[in-house]
Protein backbone atom coordinates (compact mmCIF):
# COMPACT_ATOMS: atom_id res chain seq x y z
CA UNK A 1 0.00 0.00 0.00
CA UNK A 2 1.28 3.42 -0.73
CA UNK A 3 2.46 5.19 2.19
CA UNK A 4 1.18 9.13 2.46
CA UNK A 5 1.41 11.23 5.44
CA UNK A 6 2.86 10.10 8.91
CA UNK A 7 2.73 6.24 9.88
CA UNK A 8 1.04 7.03 13.87
CA UNK A 9 1.93 3.28 14.77
CA UNK A 10 4.56 1.68 12.72
CA UNK A 11 4.45 -2.05 12.93
CA UNK A 12 7.39 -3.44 15.20
CA UNK A 13 9.82 -4.62 12.31
CA UNK A 14 9.75 -0.33 11.29
CA UNK A 15 10.55 0.25 14.60
CA UNK A 16 13.15 -2.28 14.72
CA UNK A 17 14.79 -0.54 11.50
CA UNK A 18 14.64 2.98 13.40
CA UNK A 19 15.90 1.31 16.60
CA UNK A 20 19.19 0.29 14.88
CA UNK A 21 19.63 3.89 12.47
CA UNK A 22 19.13 5.43 15.94
CA UNK A 23 21.91 4.12 17.78
CA UNK A 24 24.13 4.46 14.69
CA UNK A 25 22.77 8.38 14.23
CA UNK A 26 23.43 9.01 17.96
CA UNK A 27 26.78 7.59 18.16
CA UNK A 28 27.92 10.14 14.88
CA UNK A 29 26.09 12.60 16.49
CA UNK A 30 27.71 12.46 19.46
CA UNK A 31 31.05 11.54 18.35
CA UNK A 32 31.75 15.14 17.40
CA UNK A 33 31.67 16.14 21.28
CA UNK A 34 33.03 12.83 22.88
CA UNK A 35 34.57 14.25 26.09
CA UNK A 36 34.03 17.63 25.72
CA UNK A 37 32.20 19.52 28.54
CA UNK A 38 28.94 21.02 28.33
CA UNK A 39 30.62 24.31 28.54
CA UNK A 40 33.14 23.64 25.69
CA UNK A 41 30.36 22.17 23.53
CA UNK A 42 28.37 25.01 24.09
CA UNK A 43 31.48 27.59 23.31
CA UNK A 44 31.95 25.89 20.02
CA UNK A 45 29.15 24.88 18.85
CA UNK A 46 25.91 26.66 20.54
CA UNK A 47 24.14 23.84 20.56
CA UNK A 48 25.63 20.86 18.69
CA UNK A 49 22.53 19.09 15.93
CA UNK A 50 24.41 18.58 13.01
CA UNK A 51 26.03 15.04 11.84
CA UNK A 52 29.22 17.27 11.11
CA UNK A 53 32.03 14.41 11.85
CA UNK A 54 35.06 15.32 13.28
CA UNK A 55 35.77 15.39 17.52
CA UNK A 56 38.95 13.41 19.42
CA UNK A 57 38.85 10.58 16.43
CA UNK A 58 38.70 13.38 13.08
CA UNK A 59 35.84 11.64 11.44
CA UNK A 60 33.96 12.33 8.45
CA UNK A 61 30.38 13.70 8.75
CA UNK A 62 27.95 10.65 9.45
CA UNK A 63 30.82 7.98 10.02
CA UNK A 64 30.12 6.04 13.53
CA UNK A 65 32.40 4.69 15.72
CA UNK A 66 33.33 1.51 17.90
CA UNK A 67 29.59 1.57 19.91
CA UNK A 68 27.70 0.94 16.09
CA UNK A 69 30.72 -1.32 14.87
CA UNK A 70 30.83 -3.60 17.30
CA UNK A 71 26.73 -3.79 17.59
CA UNK A 72 26.71 -4.90 13.60
CA UNK A 73 29.76 -7.73 14.09
CA UNK A 74 27.50 -8.60 17.52
CA UNK A 75 24.74 -8.98 15.00
CA UNK A 76 25.91 -10.88 12.40
CA UNK A 77 27.19 -13.20 14.50
CA UNK A 78 23.87 -14.13 15.74
CA UNK A 79 22.74 -13.91 12.02
CA UNK A 80 25.64 -16.81 11.13
CA UNK A 81 24.99 -19.15 14.16
CA UNK A 82 21.17 -18.07 14.14
CA UNK A 83 21.61 -17.53 18.41
CA UNK A 84 23.15 -15.68 20.38
CA UNK A 85 26.81 -17.84 20.75
CA UNK A 86 29.16 -16.73 23.36
CA UNK A 87 32.29 -18.10 21.61
CA UNK A 88 31.16 -17.30 18.29
CA UNK A 89 30.22 -13.42 19.84
CA UNK A 90 33.74 -13.39 21.45
CA UNK A 91 35.39 -14.61 18.03
CA UNK A 92 33.22 -11.68 16.11
CA UNK A 93 34.67 -9.38 18.56
CA UNK A 94 38.31 -10.71 18.31
CA UNK A 95 38.23 -10.25 14.38
CA UNK A 96 36.47 -6.95 14.73
CA UNK A 97 39.47 -5.58 17.16
CA UNK A 98 42.10 -7.25 14.77
CA UNK A 99 40.72 -4.88 11.79
CA UNK A 100 41.81 -1.94 13.80
CA UNK A 101 38.51 0.11 14.56
CA UNK A 102 38.84 4.04 14.35
CA UNK A 103 38.38 3.67 18.53
CA UNK A 104 38.09 1.08 21.23
CA UNK A 105 37.59 0.59 24.58
CA UNK A 106 40.06 -0.14 27.49
CA UNK A 107 37.85 -2.75 29.12
CA UNK A 108 36.80 -4.13 25.70
CA UNK A 109 40.77 -4.48 24.66
CA UNK A 110 41.95 -5.71 27.63
CA UNK A 111 38.67 -8.96 27.68
CA UNK A 112 39.70 -9.51 23.95
CA UNK A 113 43.32 -9.90 24.66
CA UNK A 114 42.66 -11.86 27.87
CA UNK A 115 40.19 -14.08 25.53
CA UNK A 116 42.61 -14.47 22.66
CA UNK A 117 44.85 -16.28 25.49
CA UNK A 118 42.36 -18.19 27.23
CA UNK A 119 39.62 -19.25 24.46
CA UNK A 120 37.28 -18.14 27.11
CA UNK A 121 33.98 -15.84 26.00
CA UNK A 122 33.66 -15.14 29.67
CA UNK A 123 35.79 -12.40 31.09
CA UNK A 124 35.97 -13.20 35.01
CA UNK A 125 33.60 -11.33 37.56
CA UNK A 126 34.63 -7.47 38.04
CA UNK A 127 32.61 -5.22 39.67
CA UNK A 128 35.75 -2.81 38.30
CA UNK A 129 33.72 -3.82 34.72
CA UNK A 130 31.00 -2.05 35.08
CA UNK A 131 31.42 0.49 31.87
CA UNK A 132 29.17 0.77 29.25
CA UNK A 133 30.78 -0.83 26.99
CA UNK A 134 28.36 -4.04 26.65
CA UNK A 135 25.37 -2.11 26.97
CA UNK A 136 26.15 0.57 23.66
CA UNK A 137 26.29 -3.14 21.35
CA UNK A 138 23.15 -4.72 22.81
CA UNK A 139 20.61 -4.10 20.05
CA UNK A 140 20.72 -7.11 17.85
CA UNK A 141 20.70 -9.07 21.19
CA UNK A 142 16.73 -7.14 21.74
CA UNK A 143 16.25 -7.97 18.30
CA UNK A 144 17.15 -11.34 17.90
CA UNK A 145 15.27 -12.77 21.55
CA UNK A 146 11.66 -10.38 20.61
CA UNK A 147 9.42 -12.80 21.77
CA UNK A 148 11.36 -15.17 23.61
CA UNK A 149 10.83 -16.02 27.48
CA UNK A 150 12.50 -13.72 29.82
CA UNK A 151 15.42 -16.15 30.97
CA UNK A 152 16.92 -17.07 27.38
CA UNK A 153 16.25 -12.99 26.88
CA UNK A 154 18.47 -12.59 29.95
CA UNK A 155 20.50 -15.57 29.38
CA UNK A 156 21.27 -14.22 25.71
CA UNK A 157 22.39 -10.63 27.27
CA UNK A 158 24.61 -11.79 29.51
CA UNK A 159 26.34 -13.95 26.75
CA UNK A 160 26.98 -11.26 24.72
CA UNK A 161 27.89 -9.17 27.54
CA UNK A 162 30.05 -10.85 29.59
CA UNK A 163 32.51 -11.29 26.61
CA UNK A 164 33.74 -8.34 28.01
CA UNK A 165 32.35 -6.75 30.79
CA UNK A 166 31.25 -9.41 33.70
CA UNK A 167 29.80 -7.05 36.32
CA UNK A 168 25.76 -6.66 38.26
CA UNK A 169 25.45 -3.45 37.29
CA UNK A 170 25.90 -4.08 33.54
CA UNK A 171 24.32 -7.04 33.22
CA UNK A 172 21.12 -4.87 34.88
CA UNK A 173 21.27 -2.14 32.71
CA UNK A 174 21.74 -4.37 29.73
CA UNK A 175 18.83 -6.59 30.72
CA UNK A 176 17.24 -3.23 31.25
CA UNK A 177 17.77 -1.92 28.02
CA UNK A 178 17.19 -4.97 26.05
CA UNK A 179 13.16 -4.94 27.89
CA UNK A 180 12.54 -1.52 27.06
CA UNK A 181 13.58 -1.42 23.29
CA UNK A 182 11.41 -4.82 23.29
CA UNK A 183 8.49 -3.13 24.84
CA UNK A 184 9.11 -0.13 22.74
CA UNK A 185 8.76 -2.17 19.56
CA UNK A 186 5.50 -3.64 20.39
CA UNK A 187 4.20 -0.03 20.83
CA UNK A 188 4.58 0.63 24.51
CA UNK A 189 4.45 3.90 25.36
CA UNK A 190 7.20 6.33 27.36
CA UNK A 191 5.37 6.29 30.19
CA UNK A 192 4.93 2.66 30.22
CA UNK A 193 8.52 1.98 29.77
CA UNK A 194 9.37 4.15 32.97
CA UNK A 195 6.84 2.36 35.02
CA UNK A 196 7.78 -0.57 33.85
CA UNK A 197 11.21 -0.80 33.23
CA UNK A 198 13.58 2.45 34.82
CA UNK A 199 12.09 2.64 37.70
CA UNK A 200 12.61 -0.87 38.79
CA UNK A 201 15.97 -0.74 37.28
CA UNK A 202 16.92 1.71 40.15
CA UNK A 203 14.58 -0.02 42.57
CA UNK A 204 16.49 -2.96 42.42
CA UNK A 205 20.10 -0.87 41.65
CA UNK A 206 19.73 2.54 43.77
CA UNK A 207 22.79 3.83 41.83
CA UNK A 208 20.77 4.20 38.41
CA UNK A 209 18.19 6.85 40.25
CA UNK A 210 17.98 9.21 37.71
CA UNK A 211 15.03 11.63 38.92
CA UNK A 212 16.33 12.77 42.52
CA UNK A 213 19.54 13.09 40.95
CA UNK A 214 20.91 16.86 39.53
CA UNK A 215 21.18 17.25 35.94
CA UNK A 216 23.46 14.52 34.41
CA UNK A 217 26.42 16.62 32.84
CA UNK A 218 29.68 15.24 31.29
CA UNK A 219 28.32 11.81 31.85
CA UNK A 220 31.47 9.14 31.96
CA UNK A 221 31.19 5.85 30.41
CA UNK A 222 30.62 4.24 33.67
CA UNK A 223 26.87 2.57 32.84
CA UNK A 224 25.40 4.51 35.89
CA UNK A 225 26.59 7.91 34.82
CA UNK A 226 25.82 6.61 31.06
CA UNK A 227 21.99 5.10 32.16
CA UNK A 228 21.10 8.63 34.33
CA UNK A 229 21.85 10.85 31.02
CA UNK A 230 20.15 8.47 28.55
CA UNK A 231 17.26 8.09 31.21
CA UNK A 232 16.82 12.09 31.89
CA UNK A 233 17.10 12.53 28.23
CA UNK A 234 14.90 10.19 27.13
CA UNK A 235 12.15 10.59 29.31
CA UNK A 236 12.23 13.95 29.52
CA UNK A 237 11.94 14.64 25.65
CA UNK A 238 9.19 13.98 23.30
CA UNK A 239 10.64 13.28 19.71
CA UNK A 240 13.45 11.66 18.53
CA UNK A 241 15.54 14.93 17.70
CA UNK A 242 15.00 16.07 20.93
CA UNK A 243 16.21 13.66 22.66
CA UNK A 244 19.24 13.18 20.45
CA UNK A 245 20.22 16.73 21.30
CA UNK A 246 19.44 16.93 24.86
CA UNK A 247 21.73 13.89 25.66
CA UNK A 248 24.50 14.63 23.25
CA UNK A 249 25.02 18.32 24.39
CA UNK A 250 25.74 16.81 28.03
CA UNK A 251 29.31 16.31 26.88
CA UNK A 252 31.52 13.55 27.85
CA UNK A 253 31.06 9.80 26.77
CA UNK A 254 28.68 11.19 23.97
CA UNK A 255 28.38 9.16 20.92
CA UNK A 256 27.64 6.35 23.16
CA UNK A 257 24.70 7.59 25.58
CA UNK A 258 23.68 9.07 21.64
CA UNK A 259 23.90 5.65 20.19
CA UNK A 260 21.68 4.35 23.93
CA UNK A 261 19.15 7.14 23.65
CA UNK A 262 18.87 6.76 19.92
CA UNK A 263 18.16 2.72 20.10
CA UNK A 264 15.21 3.58 22.50
CA UNK A 265 14.26 6.49 20.47
CA UNK A 266 13.84 4.88 17.63
CA UNK A 267 12.30 2.39 18.67
CA UNK A 268 9.79 4.67 20.70
CA UNK A 269 8.94 6.81 18.30
CA UNK A 270 9.67 5.02 14.71
CA UNK A 271 11.03 5.14 11.19
CA UNK A 272 9.09 8.78 10.53
CA UNK A 273 10.27 10.54 13.61
CA UNK A 274 14.13 10.61 12.17
CA UNK A 275 15.17 13.70 10.27
CA UNK A 276 15.74 13.46 6.73
CA UNK A 277 19.25 15.84 7.14
CA UNK A 278 20.40 13.22 9.44
CA UNK A 279 19.73 9.80 7.34
CA UNK A 280 21.27 11.49 4.53
CA UNK A 281 24.42 11.85 6.13
CA UNK A 282 24.99 8.70 7.94
CA UNK A 283 27.21 7.00 6.24
CA UNK A 284 25.66 4.93 3.25
CA UNK A 285 27.29 1.71 4.22
CA UNK A 286 26.35 1.56 7.44
CA UNK A 287 23.43 2.29 6.81
CA UNK A 288 22.27 -0.37 4.83
CA UNK A 289 24.17 -2.35 7.21
CA UNK A 290 21.85 -1.71 9.96
CA UNK A 291 18.94 -1.60 7.42
CA UNK A 292 19.70 -5.18 6.66
CA UNK A 293 20.22 -6.64 9.76
CA UNK A 294 17.32 -5.04 11.76
CA UNK A 295 14.99 -6.91 9.67
CA UNK A 296 17.17 -10.17 9.92
CA UNK A 297 17.54 -9.90 12.97
CA UNK A 298 14.12 -9.33 13.68
CA UNK A 299 12.92 -12.80 11.33
CA UNK A 300 15.32 -14.84 13.12
CA UNK A 301 13.21 -17.94 14.05
CA UNK A 302 13.36 -18.57 17.82
CA UNK A 303 15.89 -21.46 18.68
CA UNK A 304 13.97 -24.54 19.98
CA UNK A 305 12.91 -24.00 23.56
CA UNK A 306 14.61 -26.48 25.95
CA UNK A 307 10.97 -28.41 26.39
CA UNK A 308 11.10 -28.89 22.91
CA UNK A 309 15.10 -30.17 22.38
CA UNK A 310 14.32 -32.92 25.49
CA UNK A 311 11.41 -34.15 23.08
CA UNK A 312 12.86 -36.47 20.75
MG1 LIG B 1 32.44 5.08 20.44
MG1 LIG C 1 32.02 6.41 23.74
Amino acid sequence: MLRTGRVADPNPADRAVAAYLGLAIGDALGSTVEFMTPREISAKYGVHQHLIGGGWLHLKPGQVTDDTTMALALGESILQQGKVDALAVAQAFDAWMRAKPVDIGNTVRRNLLQFRKTGTPAAPYSDHDAGNGAAMRLLPVALATFGQSEDAVRAASRAQAHVTHHSALSDAACECLIFMVQDALRGASKNDLLHHHAHPLAARHAEFKFRAVRQSQNPSGYIVDTIQAVFQSFFDTDDFRACLIDVVNRGGDADTTGAIAGMLAGALYGLESIPDAWLKTLDTQVRRACEAQANSLFQLPSPPSHAELSVD
